[in-house]
């Protein structure tokens, strides 16, 4: 990707990424991060005294050594110093002091002129490309609204967070979370609270704590689930930071748990990614019953 194509023209234009002439799809060539490691060789960088946290820290954002792009807008996000820790284990303080950090890294790259969009999430798990097994999350900070939020805006309805009580797995404050009724993934995850928080920056004091609560719990019922740590993908989807008001956009997270059975992924296949519709093996009812009945 040396010498420009065709199709390069925003490269060129300085925007990092090529648009796909088909589908409209944005994509950054990265081809700096072929050469991260899969696995550190020796010690854990992310443990106190590793290359990436040599003081002492509770919970620490710094930016990513690998970024799919450049500026600092990619970040790692450590949840403790513990290196066996998962969230669900976290004390509610040290949770709670998470969520402080996501919010805070959220306004500080939300401010910046070259920052529209903040997406924090997670990849948990060897499944899922977690090359690190210490508790950490990530934040991406895009000069544009990604695709998958502008999908989404588009197609919001008035009910999308009001989910029918027979799909709530759990609830705290006015958080609830639950399996979507058109889930994708067999026990994939929203988490929402009632009101119409636009990102994490606005959350309260209140909203914080109890966001705290139900994460915890949420994690813990996955695990236990299949009685060993479940792989998932996770993301905050928040209003942009581009200054332009869409009132219907609330704080809530993705969560998307690979696994459909005791060591057993699901896939998504050609029919699936070529056509755009989804085949879920289990209903979004069955699977909010074994989440609830689990712990
Ligand atoms: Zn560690
Ligand atoms: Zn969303």
């Amino acid at each position: 990707m040396d010498t420009p194509g065709p199709f390069d023209a925003r490269r060129a234009a300085g925007l990092g990424y090529d648009i796909d002439p088909l589908s409209g799809s944005p994509s950054w060539m990265v081809p700096t991060r072929q050469d991260r490691p899969n696995l550190p060789i020796d010690s854990c960088p992310f443990c106190i005294g590793g290359i990436e946290a040599p003081d002492a820290y509770e919970v620490l954002a710094f930016p990513n050594r690998w970024p799919p792009f450049d500026d600092g807008r990619a970040e790692i996000v450590l949840y403790a110093p513990d290196h066996d820790a998962s969230f669900a284990d976290l004390a509610p303080e040290q949770a709670r002091r998470v969520i402080d950090l996501w919010a805070e890294r959220s306004r500080v790259l939300g401010a910046r002129p070259d920052v529209d969009y903040v997406l924090v999430f997670e990849n948990r798990g060897p499944e899922v490309g977690a090359t690190i097994a210490h508790p950490h999350g990530q934040i991406y900070a895009f000069d544009m609204v990604p695709p998958a939020v502008g999908v989404e805006y588009a197609a919001i309805t008035s009910t999308a967070f009001t989910p029918p009580s027979e799909l709530v797995i759990a609830t705290c404050g006015e958080w609830s979370a639950w399996v979507p009724p058109a889930a994708a993934w067999p026990y994939e995850l929203l988490v929402a609270p009632a009101d119409e928080t636009p990102d994490l920056p606005s959350l309260t004091d209140h909203q914080r704590n109890d966001l705290a609560t139900i994460l915890r719990d949420v994690v813990a019922r996955l695990d236990a689930l299949f009685d060993s740590p479940m792989p998932f993908m996770m993301w905050f989807h928040q209003r942009p930071f581009d200054a332009t008001d869409r009132p219907d956009l609330r704080i809530h997270a993705h969560i998307v748990p690979i696994l459909r059975a005791p060591d057993t992924q699901r896939f998504v296949a050609a029919g699936e990614l070529g056509s755009g519709v989804w085949f879920n093996p289990i209903a979004p009812a069955v699977a909010a019953r074994h989440l609830r009945d689990v712990r």
